[in-house]
């Protein structure tokens, strides 16, 4: 069986009425919309206060951390994002998308999103040149390893308590985790055939969906 066949058969049928936005200021933005569509799943572009507000989860994406806190900034979007993460929107940062949902990032010259209680360092691969791929165990995903891409990627340095840590590299590196209805990953799954990520995050959006807001979080 096929990589893409294995893991479609291991991807849960979406929620048919959840709407997922897709943060589309800089990134792969349009990769992360394809594949939630050919999932079934109602996916919108956000750019601007009212379409963040009509969506049941938000994915990040990858691209430039240092690029997408400035239009954040610039589009006015950063503390309503930031309210409504801790009113309980379950959103997921892929790479440049973890990098903003930390709570501490050491390198970065604006400020994150800062609700997910993990330090995150940039570039921790080096450059360009030195993207690779590696077949990852993820907690919660059954099957075949999950293909990883890492371009440029980020390293989860340090996971703090109520942070569940899904999957490392062999040689014990965080490259994804979760904190209650924030998901983290250092990686793209959005560049490979494999949806069982997305399909992971669409149920916890399904599940946030079902349950009464978390209590907020002081900051
Ligand atoms: N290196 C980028 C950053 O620090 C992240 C790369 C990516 O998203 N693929 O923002």
């Amino acid at each position: 069986m096929s990589r893409a066949s294995r893991s479609a058969a291991t991807v849960a049928p979406a929620p048919a009425d959840v709407r997922v936005g897709v943060l589309a200021l800089q990134g792969d933005f349009a990769e992360h919309i394809a594949v939630l569509r050919s999932l079934g799943v109602d996916a919108v572009e956000v750019r601007t206060l009212d379409q963040l507000r009509a969506v049941d989860g938000l994915i990040i994406p990858g691209g430039e951390s240092t690029t997408i806190a400035r239009l954040l900034i610039a589009f006015d979007l950063l503390d309503p994002l930031r309210d409504l993460i801790e009113g309980g929107l379950p959103v997921w940062g892929t790479c440049a998308g973890a990098i903003l949902l930390a709570k501490h990032v050491p390198s970065l010259d604006r400020p994150p999103l800062a609700v997910m209680d993990i330090t995150v360092e940039r570039n921790a691969f080096g450059r360009q040149v030195d993207s690779f791929e590696a077949d990852l165990k993820v907690a919660g995903i059954d099957g075949a390893p999950v293909h990883a891409v890492f371009i440029r990627a980020p390293i989860i340095e340090r996971a703090g308590r109520g942070v569940t840590v899904l999957a490392t590299l062999k040689d014990g590196t965080i490259v994804a985790a979760r904190e209650g209805r924030l998901l983290a990953t250092s990686f793209h799954p959005e560049l490979t055939d494999d949806r069982r990520i997305h399909g992971l995050f669409l149920q916890m959006v399904a599940e946030a969906r079902r349950a009464p807001a978390p209590p907020r979080r002081p900051r």
